[in-house]
């Protein structure tokens, strides 16, 4: 069998076409808008990331304020940026680029986010608001993850709700930007779920577990780790990893964390890397930028759903 491959660019030109529209209403209310980012040092992934957001701001007239700063800026400075553009009312949404240097502390830094500008949900309170499923803010990849799952499952005739409360959902890999939040929105669609780090592949292997799914969400950053034998027939496969890879020219290239060419041939469906969950990414933390202006400037977004996928299931956000 050949899986039907799920077209994160075909979903992300749709969305994008409603945002353009959610900008421009925007305007005619009078409200500002402007996304900020904020990377330290020179890594390579944030670097492609933030050119492609800056790209995907311009084209929808979307101010972007990038800072940048050295590799060895002190956490006291990256804060000072941060409190910086907490206070500028030019600025709806901040994004603070992973990973940060090793001498300063993530949480500290999330922490010093005004969280009605948290547009990644990366601050306590935008975090344990989304636990309790009443969220601000849905995190993009985890809500890319599930846009492409709902909108899939719509394609091919599945009833969502049925869907979801009769599937084991397996996350493989459990970092607090992209496992925990698709593990809380899998629980919001009442599906089972379970969740795998790299103990159990260490141990008992990653495939006692994955091998059982319905739907497998895979964001561990290792190329590969996801082969034909790890995965039922049937399954739905949704490959968040992006990893940078060397080919033999010199040039770099996406590689996800699932084995397409051995995965495809057994399962019922998947996401392409590059092409799949990134660019519906980088159109949701737009979105999120949209509705937290709204919030800031005490309008409710006229859809209350506006950072979050279209469910059926989906619990009310918070104000
Ligand atoms: P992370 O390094 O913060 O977390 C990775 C998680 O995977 C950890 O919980 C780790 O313990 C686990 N893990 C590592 N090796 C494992 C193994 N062998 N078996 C099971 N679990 C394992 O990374 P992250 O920020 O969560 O990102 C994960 C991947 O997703 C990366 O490739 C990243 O580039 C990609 N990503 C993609 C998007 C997108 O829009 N598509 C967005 C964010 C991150």
């Amino acid at each position: 069998m050949n899986a039907q491959v799920i077209d994160g660019r075909a979903c992300a030109r749709s969305l994008k076409k409603d945002l353009a529209a959610d900008v421009a209403r925007l305007r005619e209310d009078g409200l500002g808008i402007g996304l900020a980012t904020v990377s330290v040092g020179e890594e390579y992934s944030p670097g492609a990331y933030e050119l492609r957001l800056r790209r995907l701001a311009e084209e929808l007239s979307v101010p972007y304020l990038p800072r940048t700063l050295p590799g060895a800026a002190s956490e006291t400075e990256v804060i000072a940026t941060v409190t910086e553009l907490n206070e500028d009312p030019c600025v709806s949404g901040i994004l603070v680029l992973r990973p940060l240097p090793s001498h300063i502390d993530e949480p500290t830094v999330f922490r010093a986010i005004d969280p009605r500008k948290d547009v990644e949900a990366v601050h306590p309170e935008n975090a344990g608001l989304l636990a309790l499923g009443v969220p601000r803010f849905v995190p993009s990849t985890a809500a890319s993850v599930y846009h492409l799952l709902d909108t899939w499952l719509d394609s091919v005739g599945e009833d969502r709700a049925d869907f979801y409360h009769r599937s084991l959902i397996v996350v493989v890999g459990r970092s607090n930007n992209v496992g925990k939040p698709a593990i809380s929105l899998g629980y919001e669609r009442q599906a089972t779920v379970e969740s795998v780090d790299e103990w159990a592949d260490r141990t008992t292997g990653i495939g006692r577990h994955t091998r059982w799914a319905d739907v497998l969400i895979v964001a561990a950053g290792k190329p590969g780790l996801i082969k034909a034998e790890h995965v039922s027939e049937n399954a739905i496969v949704i490959d968040v990893g992006i990893n940078p890879r060397e080919g033999p020219d010199g040039r770099v290239h996406m590689v996800g964390d699932v084995d397409h060419e051995s995965v495809a041939s057994r399962v019922r469906a998947l996401t392409p890397v590059p092409g799949g969950v990134g660019p519906v990414t980088d159109v949701w933390l737009l979105r999120n930028t949209v509705t937290a202006a709204r919030l800031l400037a005490g309008h409710p977004p006229a859809d209350r759903a506006a950072g979050a996928p279209r469910s059926p299931r989906l619990l009310p956000e918070a104000s």
